[in-house]
C-alpha cells in the first residue's frame, strides 16, 4: 500500500545502505535523526552484498551482517532490513538497490537515501549517477572526522541533496573490529546485542600468532 490512509500523503521511505560490519550507534543514530527531521514512515537499513574485499580486507559473511542488522534494528517500529543487495549477485551499487527499492514498493512511494557525508563525496564516481537523483532525495549526513567542503558537493543537483547535522557519535565498524581483535570491549558502541552476536560467532578475533 503505498498511500497512507489517513492523510492520503505519499509515504516516504528512508533507505540507508551500508556494510554493517558491524552495525553501530553511529548508524542508528544517523537514520533516528533523519526519520524525525524528514518525517519518514520507515527507514530501511541494506546490508551490502559480499564485495570481493572491501579496502584490502575480508568482509564478514552477508547472513552474519543481515542478522546483526535485524537485531541491531528489532526494536524501532520504524526501522526494517531489506535483503535486496545480499541476494543481488555481485558488487553493490546505489542505483540498483534504489531500483530494487523502487520497483518493490511502487512508484508512489518517495525514496530518501541516507548517506554519511564521506559516502555522499564519493557520489560522482558511483555507477549510474544520474539515475540515483531520479529514483531518490539525497540527506548527506554529518559524520566526525570528516570535512564536507562546499566543492565537494557543488557538482550535486541542488534540489535532490539535503545536508543534516546529526548528533556526532565517533564510532566506526573499523574501530569495532579492531577493538574486538584488541581484546578491548565495544559495549555501548554498539547495541548489546551485537556485541553478544560478535562473540557468539566469533567474529573479527585476529588470527593465531597475530594477537
Ligand atoms: P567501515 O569502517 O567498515 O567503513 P562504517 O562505520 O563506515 O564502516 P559503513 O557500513 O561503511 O560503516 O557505513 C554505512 C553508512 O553509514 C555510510 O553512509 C556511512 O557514511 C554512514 N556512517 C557510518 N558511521 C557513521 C557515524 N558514526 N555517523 C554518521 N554516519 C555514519
Ligand atoms: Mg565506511
Amino acid at each position: 500500500i503505498a498511500w497512507d490512509q489517513g492523510s492520503g500523503r505519499r509515504l516516504r521511505l528512508g533507505v540507508m545502505g551500508g556494510t554493517f560490519d558491524p552495525i553501530h550507534h553511529g548508524h542508528l543514530v544517523a537514520a533516528s535523526e533523519v526519520q524525525a527531521r524528514f518525517d519518514l514512515d520507515e527507514v530501511v537499513f541494506v546490508p551490502t552484498g559480499q564485495p570481493w574485499q572491501k579496502a584490502g580486507r575480508e568482509v564478514s559473511q552477508p547472513e552474519d551482517r543481515y542478522l546483526m542488522t535485524t537485531i541491531a534494528t528489532a526494536s524501532n517500529p520504524r526501522f526494517s532490513v531489506s535483503r535486496v543487495d545480499i541476494e543481488r549477485p555481485g558488487a553493490t551499487y546505489t542505483v540498483d538497490t534504489l531500483r530494487d527499492i523502487h520497483s518493490l514498493r511502487g512508484p508512489e512511494v518517495d525514496l530518501f537515501f541516507i548517506t554519511g557525508a564521506d559516502a555522499l563525496s564519493r557520489i560522482l564516481t558511483w555507477k549510474g549517477v544520474d539515475e540515483v537523483f531520479e529514483l531518490a532525495h539525497f540527506v548527506g549526513v554529518s559524520r566526525p572526522g570528516v570535512e564536507l567542503a562546499e566543492s565537494d558537493i557543488a557538482h550535486l543537483p541542488e534540489d535532490r541533496v539535503t545536508l543534516l547535522e546529526v548528533p556526532a557519535l565517533s564510532i566506526s565498524s573499523t574501530a569495532c573490529r579492531e577493538r574486538v581483535a584488541a581484546g578491548l570491549p565495544i559495549w555501548y558502541l554498539v547495541p548489546d546485542g551485537i556485541v553478544q552476536y560478535i562473540a557468539k560467532r566469533g567474529l573479527y578475533r585476529a588470527p593465531r600468532g597475530e594477537q
